[in-house]
């Protein structure tokens, strides 16, 4: 019922191949009518946004969509751009693609958004380490980031972000860590935890494709020592759509804007601008009161 009228809201018909979508939660669903939600957010990741392919014209339909959904803010899960990291990237073609997202961030500047970096979003070839675009510190001003890593709080629910991009990557580095388990500490028992990284720390497709975090052991460690919280997590860098579960934490790995990189797609595409079997779309998540959270995948077909 919700679902078809969100469907119709949407102006998705019967004739526009797109699959509906795909609800992956912590709990059962739906949720009894006396469960409060207290926040819906949108997560986007992937965006992987680039001049080329139509890919600001493509965002912007897809950004119409997603305030249908009237969310409280934007999670953004990394690898912005399409791509600064490669060691032939030069000052122009980088600028060129920060510049087409700040353009594109304007269509929705009066919602926050909280971004996390991805492997793809830092210009590691700049002429020298004292160049203002080399590294994080640029990449994190491009998105409005407080930090490389960061926590927030927002009704009642704990925020972390992290950053994956070191050593053996997707990896937490040793000031990271302890930052991580001092966060965790201060945050009050029994409370509802949403972690975001670019790296899945838990992964399903990550066991075909690798592009696990590799420290995954000392992580789902450190939240089994505060397995009195309601954690959850959510990344992006596969494209693709899976969900673990793991010491009743929820590892949710949320697809991407971009599917096939705003590309039609190859051999294994399940269908046009798929990566394999996952169409390209954005997650909407709903959190409630008790802890729990939907997480639900729609696809789309710009
Ligand atoms: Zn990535």
């Amino acid at each position: 019922m919700n679902r078809r009228r969100v469907l119709q809201q949407l102006g998705i018909t019967a004739g526009l191949a797109v699959m509906g979508p795909t609800v992956m939660a912590t709990c059962v669903t739906p949720l009894p009518e006396d469960k409060k939600r207290v926040l819906r957010i949108a997560n986007i990741t992937d965006i992987h946004m680039t001049p080329e392919n139509a890919a600001p014209e493509r965002f912007l339909k897809c950004m119409e969509d997603i305030k249908v959904h009237k969310v409280d803010f934007f999670l953004n899960g990394g690898d912005t751009i399409m791509a600064a990291d490669y060691d032939d990237k030069t000052r122009e073609q980088v600028n060129m693609q920060w510049d087409t997202w700040q353009r594109l961030r304007k269509s929705f500047d009066d919602y926050e958004m909280y971004a996390c970096l991805g492997n793809h979003d830092m210009w590691w070839a700049a002429p020298s380490k004292e160049d203002p675009m080399y590294g994080k510190p640029f990449a994190q001003q491009q998105l409005g980031m407080p930090d490389r890593y960061y926590s927030f709080q927002r009704n009642g629910w704990h925020f972390i972000v992290l950053d994956s991009n070191n050593a053996n990557a997707g990896s937490l580095d040793e000031e990271q860590r302890q930052w991580l388990e001092n966060t965790l500490a201060e945050i009050p028992e029994n409370s509802s935890v949403l972690v975001m990284s670019h790296y899945p720390i838990l992964g399903v497709s990550t066991i075909m494709l690798g592009g696990n975090h590799t420290d995954g052991l000392y992580i789902t460690d450190l939240f089994y020592k505060h397995k009195d919280k309601r954690i959850h997590c959510i990344s992006g860098h596969m494209h693709l759509l899976d969900k673990a579960v793991y010491n009743d934490v929820h590892y949710f790995c949320n697809g991407s804007m971009s599917g096939f990189w705003w590309g039609e797609g190859d051999e294994n595409s399940a269908g046009k601008n798929y990566y394999y079997q996952t169409p390209p779309g954005y997650c909407i998540i709903d959190l409630y009161e008790g802890g729990e959270m939907v997480n639900t995948y729609y696809p789309h077909a710009y």
